[in-house]
């Protein structure tokens, strides 16, 4: 890898053990890194990833901005609990000291994020009535210096609530004797900070929905939502964690076992709180949920078909390679009855990687009363007949499938839900970024085709 210094003037740097002066006119290339372990290539690999997506933080948050401006969230629009962020607006001010600065006279960067956390931390609990936490901190920049004899003011307003945590955005000017008089201000430094609080019993508490009442506010409301959604991608894509196996062997001692738990894995995940809203046009909805580390997406479509229609073609899933483009291939390889069948499916292969294949557990059941939604669940399982091949990487699906909710007579909710895997993964992650819009396409292709298909008319 070859890093790059650039800059102009001279500067004294600390490379390697010794003190250089560098000429910042020339670009001073450090030589590549030699890498021996298997641990220095992952981290090589990370620190490659954690560089391109700084590198493409800008280009990523524009992007899903222009998504966000769409954003039309009717149930977001009928609560009427929201609280307006302006009740949480605070303002500083800080004279730079000599303390405050290093001995060139420069404002400590350490010092201003910590005025600058102050500030924030006031903002979050005005919404919360309680002390917040501070959880992470998102596009921290310094823009420019400030020096002994500054006055810093710090601004800070809640820009969205997620449930559990908050975001705050601060913003720091700067001015000088002078300029304080003639009110111009220098912009010096802008985070995000998120914060959580907690109740008595250590449980994260549910922040209350805020509503945003300026232009200006708005625009903060959605740039909160496109850095949660990057933040959520970075955490996962980068996670180098390894998961424990996920598929059990599929024999006579354990199907009714595996059947169970794959019908109440995913009924389990759809009654989950957290469900945080990333994406809403008007008949699909994306959700992202995060549990015990783990992510989950669910995506709900309002569809214009029998709730009864729309789960025959959904649980025949040797359909799915008509409107999922995330499938190539799909038949069925063994079967336990009318209603759990085992698949095995191929996916097309993402960023140079081998196509990836999975071998699943499909169970699907009526609704047990009035209310209930028919459930089409997933879940891996390893079959010998079927051992991972050369050709394909084998991947697996951790829980996932379908709840279909009648609405009325002729139509019906159908919601998707993945506990997403790092076969997964790759398939999701631009998505998350931004990048790519197949999770949304691929929503609307299953409704264009459910609305669509004739197949199963007449079984009804
Ligand atoms: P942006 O408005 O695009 O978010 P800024 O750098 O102007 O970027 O502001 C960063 C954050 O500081 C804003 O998201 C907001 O939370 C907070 N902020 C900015 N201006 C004010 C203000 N006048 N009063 C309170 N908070 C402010």
């Amino acid at each position: 890898m070859v890093s790059e210094i650039r800059g102009t003037g001279s500067k004294n740097s600390f490379v390697g053990s010794k003190w250089l002066t560098l000429n910042m006119d020339d670009d001073i290339y450090l030589k590549p890194v030699r890498l021996q372990t298997s641990q220095d290539h992952l981290e090589y690999s990370l620190a490659a990833e954690r560089r391109r997506i700084r590198l493409y933080h800008e280009d990523a948050y524009n992007n899903l901005m222009e998504d966000e401006y769409t954003l039309n969230d009717t149930e977001w629009e009928n609560d009427n609990t929201k609280i307006s962020t302006d009740c949480t607006h605070v303002e500083s001010i800080e004279l730079v000291l000599p303390p405050h600065a290093n001995h060139q006279g420069n404002t400590f960067g350490g010092q201003i994020m910590a005025w600058m956390e102050s500030v924030a931390n006031i903002s979050a609990s005005r919404l919360c009535h309680t002390h917040a936490t501070l959880k992470s901190v998102d596009m921290f920049k310094f823009r420019g210096p400030s020096t002994v004899g500054d006055r810093l003011v710090f601004r800070a307003i809640v820009n969205n609530t997620f449930q559990k945590s908050v975001e705050v955005g601060v913003r720091v000017e700067a001015y000088n004797c002078e300029e304080w008089t003639e009110g111009k201000a220098r912009h010096i430094n802008s985070a995000f900070l998120i914060y959580q609080a907690m109740n008595t019993k250590e449980e994260c508490i549910m922040f209350p929905r805020v509503k945003a009442s300026t232009k200006d506010a708005v625009r903060r409301f959605c740039g909160a939502i496109a850095r949660r959604k990057i933040r959520l991608a970075r955490k996962y894509i980068l996670s180098s964690k390894q998961e424990k196996p996920i598929s059990h062997p599929w024999d006579k001692g354990n199907q009714t076992y595996l059947i169970y738990n794959n019908v109440a894995t995913l009924t389990v995940l759809a009654a989950n709180h957290g469900w945080e809203p990333t994406s809403t046009m008007e008949n699909i909805r994306i959700f992202t949920s995060e549990e015990n580390d783990v992510l989950s997406i669910k995506v709900e479509m309002q569809v214009r078909v029998q709730s009864k229609q729309a789960y025959l073609l959904l649980s025949d899933l040797g359909l799915r390679p008509n409107w999922d483009l995330h499938y190539l291939s799909c038949k069925v390889i063994e079967t336990a009855g009318e209603d759990d069948k085992i698949f095995y499916f191929t996916c097309p292969p993402v960023k140079q990687s081998k196509s990836r294949d999975f071998v699943a557990l499909m169970s699907r059941r009526y609704p047990c009363k009035n209310g209930d939604p028919y459930v089409i669940a997933m879940r891996s399982v390893t079959l010998a007949s079927y051992p991972p091949s050369a050709e394909k990487l084998r991947s697996e699906v951790q829980c996932a499938g379908f709840l279909i909710y009648s609405r009325g007579k002729d139509a019906c909710q159908v919601s998707y839900l993945n506990q997403l895997t790092s076969g997964i993964m790759p398939y999701v992650e631009e998505n998350l970024t931004g990048w790519s819009k197949s999770i949304v396409e691929t929503a609307a292709s299953c409704i264009t085709f459910l609305e669509t298909a004739q197949v199963y008319t007449t079984l009804l």
